[in-house]
């Protein structure tokens, strides 16, 4: 069998079954694949079409992203410090409907995805409008994605057109090993009773994920209790969530009957804290998920409300903030936070079976991440290290499918000054556009 790379080196945290740290191993990698993990020593002599050297470098499974709208990287900064339905309503909804066109979407996209690549993200599950060309962008990029098919429609009775526009992207998609689709009704206070059925009933037919925001606001949970006289996740229950596996992005106001709820379902919450705490929407009960063993990971959320996609600090930040709420040090220890920016990732989006870890047959995205600096020398510890110390700077490599999308700190499937270059010239198109929004 011919190998393509071989990662030879460093300090190779497996993320597998049993955690295994491996140092001085060799990753052998072909057609997009893990296919051996050996003694750095034996692999000496094994022709490969390119080697890696990962001395002084971590290398750990892709970080992955498990709520995005990438698009909004052109929207951030233009509305903050405001509650989530004032900012919604008031700024970014009527900023999108003006601006949010298909080659807007497109090239914020590949911006987006271009700055997610810097942040070690391999794959993100992202939702928005135009998904063709945030398909299209990711596709280009090389970053694996599970995308949704976005469905706001508070009155609706049926969504046709919506799943033909989803089967047809699942068909085109069907051959690409990277790009997956899901569908996403936006939330129960865009979306009708029976559109949320009708959704529930196709990702169960179909097998694909479904995707919405959950519990984000407790004006979300008091609208519901007094439209429905339920909590939201008993409502979804009532349409039916639980024949479907879901991602809940948010779950700030989830009760503990929920959460147990939820536990006896495949479904996982995606957890976006630094989004949560800048809207003040609240702090998502991470304790009584864990008690409960409910799946979390950890999401960016858009960038207009993030406002940036470096989910390495948003674990590190998620983690502490819940040791000092809960009163208890111990939770959420390093080696966990970093299981939850990867394979339990990789479980809320139905892709552990692939990715999430580094083990033999799984595909190849992972990063490698240098620690020869001041801070991070003396490394006792490297989950310690990578968690409260290391920075997304130190991201060196990022692979995914055994294909590159950065080495040595430049991106190699975009043009990163392209991208820059193209915001800028958004800029002043968007000022213009959005004047009298911004002057409400
Ligand atoms: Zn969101």
């Amino acid at each position: 069998m011919n190998i393509d790379t071989i990662i030879t080196g460093g300090t190779i945290l497996t993320m597998n079954p049993a955690f295994e740290v491996l140092e001085e191993h060799a990753i052998l990698i072909s057609s997009g694949k893990i296919t051996d993990i050996i003694p750095a020593i034996q692999a000496q002599n094994i022709p490969a079409d390119k080697t890696i050297d990962a001395k002084n470098c971590l290398i750990t499974p892709g970080f992955i992203n498990t709520h995005s709208h990438l698009p909004m990287t052109y929207l951030r900064g233009l509305a903050d410090d405001l509650p989530l339905q004032r900012w919604l309503g008031e700024y970014i909804w009527p900023m999108e409907a003006k601006l949010a066109n298909a080659s807007f979407v497109y090239d914020a996209s590949l911006h987006g995805a271009a700055e997610m690549i810097r942040n070690g993200i391999t794959m993100t599950n992202d939702m928005y409008f135009h998904s063709d060309e945030s398909a299209k962008a990711l596709s280009k990029a090389g970053m694996r994605a599970l995308i949704s098919k976005l469905i706001i429609n508070p009155e609706g009775e049926t969504i046709d057109e919506e799943i033909r526009f989803l089967e047809q992207m699942r068909e085109l998609y069907d051959k690409d090993g990277t790009i997956t689709w899901a569908i996403a009704p936006h939330a129960i206070y865009t979306c009708s009773d029976k559109i949320f059925s009708t959704c529930f009933d196709y990702a169960k037919e179909s097998g694909t994920i479904l995707h919405t925001h959950l519990s984000e606001t407790k004006q979300e949970v008091d609208d519901c209790r007094k439209a429905h006289g339920l909590s939201p996740l008993f409502y979804l229950k009532k349409l039916g969530f639980e024949k479907a596996k879901c991602i809940f992005a948010h779950g700030v106001w989830l009760n503990e009957e929920e959460i147990e709820l939820l536990s006896d379902t495949p479904s996982a919450v995606s957890i976006c804290t630094q989004s949560n705490l800048k809207l003040t929407s609240g702090i998502a009960p991470l304790m009584t998920l864990s008690q409960k063993g409910a799946n979390f990971a950890f999401g960016t959320d858009g960038v207009a409300s993030n406002n940036d996609l470096d989910i390495l600090s948003e674990a590190s930040f998620t983690s502490q903030l819940h040791k000092t709420i809960n009163n208890k040090p111990q939770f959420m220890p390093a080696k966990e936070t970093l299981a939850r920016l990867t394979i339990h990732g990789a479980k809320a989006l139905g892709t552990d079976e692939i990715t999430g870890s580094l083990e033999i047959g799984k595909r190849a995205d992972l990063l490698l991440i240098n620690h020869r600096n001041l801070q991070s020398a003396n490394m006792y510890d490297p989950y310690s290290h990578l968690i409260y110390a290391i920075g997304k700077e130190q991201i060196s490599h990022v692979m995914v499918e055994g294909r590159l999308l950065m080495e040595q700190g430049k991106l190699s499937t975009l043009d990163e000054e392209a991208i820059i270059d193209r915001a800028e010239e958004y800029k002043t198109m968007i000022l213009r556009e959005i004047r009298d929004v911004n002057q409400k």
